[in-house]
């Protein structure tokens, strides 16, 4: 089977036999088009390339790729955007902002932001060819990010102990009272980071997904279900824009998402209606069946 970024086909094994099952109807003759690594969505197509002809000695000539480099305007923002800053034209936020997405020339300290390590000569915006001037990444761009990463890590620590001082046996009070503190330290040092992010990132970027998932985990650390499922909105929201139709990666956030609304609606305050808590269980089966009906294809053995 051939490559592409966007394969028509899951494989899995079965003990010694591979399975492969079609994504798509295909017609006699379609070809079967499976990934072998990168998919479109998870890197740029400058990133797929490097990879692919590293490991595997072909230059990719696939839908995503094609669009992608011939200039398709659609394609290059669909590619750019995952990985991609806001571009700087137009006035921030109005009428003339451009909706496109920069990529950075300058490599970036490694391990900060692994998807910003892009070929030189790509340090402008896709859709529009305003440039991202060294000087306002180093000085500007760069140090907001930076700290952005520092707040998320941060973050991250605070509700890892947290969860290990749950596993501790701590008396009930105190551990309550320990595990809202780091809760809201947590949540405190989320929303700088995403406030940082959300100033210099593509709407569609990533990273942005990644921050509200801590938001959400932090959220429901801290007891507050509709506050967590309020942020795993705006993350699946991320992934459908910079994953094709069908992926499984926003299938499965559609299924995490399910389960915190239907812990909403347990938790629901004495006081709220019906209403408010049948729709929420309601959002919930519409995700659980959109994430079925893409995990499905992907993962069950028999038809
Ligand atoms: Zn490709
Ligand atoms: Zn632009």
């Amino acid at each position: 089977m051939n490559h592409s970024c966007l394969p028509n086909v899951a494989t899995r094994f079965e003990g010694g036999t591979l399975v492969v099952r079609t994504l798509e109807a295909l017609a006699p003759g379609d070809p079967l088009l499976h990934c072998y690594g990168p998919q479109a969505g998870e890197m740029t197509a400058a990133q797929r390339h490097g990879m692919l002809a590293h490991q595997y000695f072909f230059d990719c000539r696939c839908r995503a790729c094609s669009g992608a480099d011939g200039g398709d305007a659609q394609q290059v923002l669909a590619d750019a955007a995952p990985a991609g800053l806001r571009c700087s034209a137009g006035s921030a936020g109005g009428a003339g902002q451009c909706e496109g997405a920069a990529l950075p020339a300058e490599a970036v300290p490694a391990g900060l932001l692994h998807q910003y390590a892009l070929p030189p000569g790509s340090g402008a915006c896709c859709t529009c060819g305003a440039v991202l001037g060294a000087q306002r990444w180093q000085q500007a761009v760069l140090p907001d990010l930076q700290a952005a990463a520092e707040a998320y890590a941060d973050a991250a620590a605070a509700l890892d102990q947290q969860e290990l001082r749950q596993g501790a046996a701590a008396p009930p009070r105190e551990q309550a009272a320990a595990a809202t503190a780091a809760a809201a330290q947590a949540i405190r040092g989320l929303r700088q980071c995403l406030r940082l992010r959300q100033q210099h990132l593509h709407p569609h970027n990533l990273l942005l997904g990644g921050t509200h998932d801590a938001l959400a985990r932090a959220w429901h650390a801290a007891g507050n279900a509709q506050a967590a499922a309020q942020h795993l909105r705006h993350s699946l929201a991320v992934l459908e824009h910079a994953y094709p139709p069908g992926s499984t990666a926003a299938a499965f956030q559609r299924r995490q998402l399910a389960g915190m609304l239907r812990l909403a609606a347990a938790n629901a305050a004495p006081g709220s209606s019906g209403a408010a808590v049948e729709e929420l269980l309601a959002e919930a089966r519409a995700e659980d069946e959109a994430a079925d009906a893409v995990l499905e294809l992907h993962f069950e053995t028999q038809p």
